[in-house]
């Protein structure tokens, strides 16, 4: 399918957006995320016949953070196949991001590989049989053979402002090791999933890294499967479900696409069989998504008639 006026759409939507006075709030729980500027707006869509549409500050590298969980969970099926499933669910949490309430009720098996607790645990089987080098050498070599950029790269400084902040997650990360879900000492998973939360991407870059997703597993580009297309059909149908976490009901109502949102205020989201697309704009909602992002999507979406649930 193809997407008339794509540029014309992508363009107009960076100037709204730009000229917007609600941002939202950048997060700062991690303090160097802080840094982000506010009035940062970009967006790219890649269609599948190699067409690209920039707008707004879609060249600035950002921190993806948990946008990385899709690479991750898609890295992680890979190598183990559906036995990463025993270890954890794939139903939406209706609650935050970093909640620790329900791995009590659940023996310590998050709810999906989206909220941090499953995405800990996502890394964890990733680590197995490896050095923390390896396997986050393995991650970025992932996202930099997806993108077709090897420029691209880990901000050490974000990674290392989360490794000093983030006691929920280390102790989400015993609170599972304790049920034994987590099989690598704590400190060297929790190394791996901040410095894979830490890559820094421009939206371009992103929403190349993503094509295999609108494609059925295939990069569009090179004809190069990446994975199974039943795969890639069940990573976007735990996007849609689970990857704005307490939101993701309210993104799938405005915008009707799978996404997965990072606290870095990007968004990655996917036309299936069409277009792979990032947003990004710092400031959040107060479920921890792209304020603007969610906006820009749904306008986008109204605008091409792209909604996975008709037009
Ligand atoms: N690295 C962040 C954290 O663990 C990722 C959270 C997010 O992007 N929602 O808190």
């Amino acid at each position: 399918r193809s997407l008339p006026d794509l540029q014309a759409v992508v363009s107009e939507i960076a100037a709204e957006m730009k000229a917007r006075p609600d941002r939202g709030k950048v997060a700062d729980y991690i303090p160097d995320l802080a840094r982000a500027d506010a009035s940062a707006f970009g967006m790219a869509v890649i269609t599948g016949d190699g067409e690209v549409a920039l707008g707004g500050d879609a060249e600035t590298p950002f921190s993806i953070q948990s946008i990385s969980k899709v690479f991750t969970l898609t890295l992680a099926l890979g190598m183990a196949g559906d036995r990463l499933w025993n270890r954890v669910g794939r139903e939406p949490s209706g609650s935050a991001f970093n909640s620790i309430v329900q791995l009590e009720s659940e023996r310590g098996i998050p709810r999906n590989p989206f909220i941090n607790a499953g995405a800990i645990a996502v890394t964890d089987l990733i680590l197995s049989g490896h050095q923390p080098r390896e396997a986050l050498g393995e991650i970025l070599r992932f996202m930099q053979f997806l993108a077709d950029d090897g420029s691209i790269k880990i901000d050490k400084a974000v990674a290392a402002s989360e490794k000093r902040t983030g006691f929920r997650n280390v102790a989400l990360a015993n609170y599972m090791k304790s049920f034994g879900i987590i099989e690598n000492p704590v400190e060297n998973t929790l190394g791996v999933y901040f410095h894979h939360c830490a890559i820094a991407m421009s939206c371009r870059q992103l929403a190349m890294a993503g094509r295999f997703l609108a494609h059925s597993g295939i990069n569009p580009a090179t004809g190069h499967r990446v994975i199974q297309a039943q795969r890639a059909r069940r990573i976007n149908a735990v996007m849609l479900t689970c990857g704005h976490y307490d939101g993701s009901g309210e993104f799938a109502y405005r915008v009707g696409l799978p996404g997965k949102s990072g606290v870095g205020g990007g968004i990655l989201a996917v036309i299936p069989g069409t277009a792979s697309i990032a947003v990004w704009s710092p400031g959040l909602d107060d479920s921890g998504n792209s304020h603007l992002g969610r906006i820009a999507l749904e306008a986008l979406t109204r605008r091409l008639g792209a909604s996975i649930f008709g037009d």
